[in-house]
């Protein structure tokens, strides 16, 4: 699906990232894996991806600074024939209710999930402008969409990644780009494993298929959503959340 393409995705070396980065290498793709910390994973990653045949580099970068982003995405380009896809899924949490939650974590969270994909979009906006194809995925959240107790950093930062996407999906349609975003629910990575535990049962109960998704659940619709089977999709938001939110 997606044979002769080049991949960049940020927060590659972890939970959905990692599944997105080798679903679209078993698929074709070759992979910058952009990582922050997790340098050992990131290089383990590309030992996959290579061994399947396909292209793999890791690069670290902190997406929320705009000089490292910009850094990174040059030496992409010279080590890479093009980028045709780019999946904005890096992003942390710092829950508290609002009169604990620092303004510095308000602003962490924000520069992380939602500038570190702006930072990502503007240095990759020309590339893809001019080829005339591409593909952009922002993983935002159902938090996103329906906001979260504890959570008014991230579910701002989640939102506006929506409206984000929809003005690069406006901005980019008429050179055939495609902007979209995916609205995970609650999906078994290390950022849940995290999560308090009477938290994550309350939320298992109202999720209407009766269980946490996986990693591979949100990478199939990323797949999707990078191929050429997603052509005439853009500016859309699609959950994936066991129905979580309908
Ligand atoms: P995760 O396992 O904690 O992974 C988070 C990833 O983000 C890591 O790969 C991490 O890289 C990267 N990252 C964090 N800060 C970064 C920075 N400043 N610069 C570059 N990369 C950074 O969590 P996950 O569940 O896979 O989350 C992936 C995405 O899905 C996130 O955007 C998250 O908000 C979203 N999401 C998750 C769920 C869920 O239930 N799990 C639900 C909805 C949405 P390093 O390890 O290299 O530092």
């Amino acid at each position: 699906m997606l044979k002769g393409k080049t991949a960049v995705i940020t927060g590659a070396a972890r939970g959905i990232g990692r599944e997105i980065a080798f679903r679209f290498a078993e698929q074709g793709a070759d992979v910058a894996a952009i990582y922050s910390g997790s340098r050992d994973a990131a290089e383990e990653l590309c030992e996959k991806i290579r061994a399947l045949g396909r292209k793999a580099s890791s690069y670290r970068c902190d997406v929320s600074n705009p000089d490292d982003v910009k850094e990174t995405i040059v030496r992409i380009r010279s080590d890479f024939d093009g980028i045709d896809i780019l999946v904005n899924n890096a992003g942390i949490t710092k829950d508290l209710l609002i009169p604990q939650m620092k303004e510095e974590d308000f602003d962490r969270v924000l520069n992380v999930n939602l500038k570190g994909a702006f930072h990502m979009i503007r240095q990759t906006y020309m590339i893809f402008a001019r080829k005339r194809a591409g593909r952009i995925i922002n993983i935002s959240s159902v938090s996103g969409l329906i906001g979260g107790a504890g959570q008014a950093n991230y579910s701002a930062a989640k939102a506006g990644l929506i409206g984000l996407t929809k003005s690069v999906a406006r901005e980019l349609a008429g050179r055939n780009v495609t902007c979209n975003a995916i609205a995970p629910g609650l999906i078994d990575t290390s950022m849940t494993r995290e999560m308090n535990q009477q938290a994550k049962e309350h939320i298992l109960e109202t999720i209407p298929m009766k269980r946490i998704g996986q990693a591979g659940d949100v990478a199939n619709l990323a797949l999707f959503l990078a191929s050429d089977l997603s052509g005439y999709i853009t500016g859309e938001v699609i959950r994936v959340d066991g129905g979580l939110c309908m």
